[in-house]
């Protein structure tokens, strides 16, 4: 049956049709520098290893706690907030999933930037809810006026994805204080590469949601880490969705693994200020070799070539088998997104940008 009748059928015709979000490539080779995924090139804290070697398997055979205390209060410890107001999730799509579900029922249109995170078009289709983006000005920057309308909901990266671009935190303030009748949340999957963390205004905003990941500054993306940050009304509205959904997204050895790492302070900030040389060592090089682009506060770098095509580039690249990512899609059709990787990896892309310019400028 092609998939055409296929669908028309009685079966078919009653299904989900949803245009899913589209996780950037995990290449299978052993010979790869993989700068297309905002991964951390470095290990997870080896507190991490420690607890995951000595982990208890006889344990597994009962339900973790569906509190999740121990690593949201390791969270909670580390931030100076109250246990009641964390939450965390399997990695903070799962967090920002379940705030959209519980959050975002107004009817009214959510609001986000055209050019961002590209799963929050997926989420509002999945769960029907209306939105509307706002055009980032013409060096990427999220213009604050356009989120002092009626909505029912914002949501935006701070620094944004794929673009590095940071708001500043009073402009993120007066989006946050203009919007009291509803939720606006701020995801700050990149905030720890230089960013300023919207997490001390939970106190004095009832309608503020703060959104941080494992994944990137803490090495964890492989065991899917994410929480949120909001005062307890709303925390205890995503604890009552997640638990019509799935009580026990958080397992055991997350759990433990998750706490380790987050109290390993001196860890997190060593590979951090690692990962912030090294991203600042590669501006200077990516300008010299004719590259331009906005400061990035992240851990990656949106760049376009001032005469080579990006997809000509990216191409170039992955032939080499070194990955970066490309979007083709409107207004960033010409950039590339550089994650930044260890010295030695960055020092090869160079090297190999440097001669594949030559021959083309
Ligand atoms: N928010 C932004 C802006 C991201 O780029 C990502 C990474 N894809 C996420 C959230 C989700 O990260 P994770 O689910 O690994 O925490």
């Amino acid at each position: 049956m092609n998939l055409g009748v296929r669908e028309m059928s009685d079966l078919w015709k009653n299904f989900r049709k949803i245009e899913p979000y589209v996780p950037g490539e995990q290449p299978q080779f052993s010979d790869k520098i993989k700068l297309n995924t905002n991964e951390n090139p470095y290990p997870p804290s080896p507190a991490v290893k420690k607890v995951i070697d000595g982990f208890c398997t006889d344990d597994l055979k009962l339900y973790p706690d569906p509190d999740v205390s121990e690593l949201n209060g390791a969270i909670a410890d580390y931030y100076g907030v109250d246990k009641s107001k964390v939450f965390s999730g399997v990695g903070s799509d799962d967090v920002l999933a379940m705030c959209f579900m519980a959050f975002f029922n107004s009817g009214k249109p959510v609001l986000f930037p055209d050019i961002t995170y590209s799963f929050y078009p997926v989420w509002a289709n999945l769960f029907n809810i209306k939105y509307e983006t706002k055009r980032l000005d013409d060096n990427f920057r999220i213009v604050k006026e356009d989120y002092f309308c009626e909505n029912g909901g914002i949501v935006f990266p701070n620094p944004n994805a794929p673009t590095g671009v940071e708001l500043p935190l009073d402009e993120v303030e007066e989006i946050i204080s203009r919007n009291r009748n509803s939720v606006v949340i701020v995801d700050e999957a990149y905030v720890d590469f230089g960013g300023k963390s919207a997490l001390p205004l939970v106190d004095k905003y009832e309608n503020l949601v703060v959104v941080q990941t494992f994944s990137k500054s803490r090495s964890l993306a492989g065991l899917r880490i994410g929480f949120a940050v909001a005062n307890e009304g709303l925390i205890s509205v995503l604890n009552a969705v997640r638990n019509s959904f799935n009580s026990y997204t958080m397992n055991s050895i997350t759990i433990k693994a998750g706490a380790a790492a987050v109290k390993d302070d001196a860890y997190f900030k060593e590979t951090v200020e690692k990962i912030i040389n090294t991203r600042e060592k590669t501006k200077t090089a990516l300008k010299k070799l004719g590259f331009e682009f906005q400061d990035s506060k992240s851990n990656f770098i949106f760049a376009k070539h001032k005469t080579v095509k990006a997809e000509d580039i990216f191409n170039a690249l992955r032939e080499k088998h070194i990955f970066v990512r490309y979007f083709n899609q409107p207004r960033i059709d010409n950039y590339l997104r550089i994650t930044v990787g260890t010295d030695e990896e960055m020092q090869i892309f160079i090297d190999f940008l440097k001669n594949y310019l030559k021959d083309k400028c």
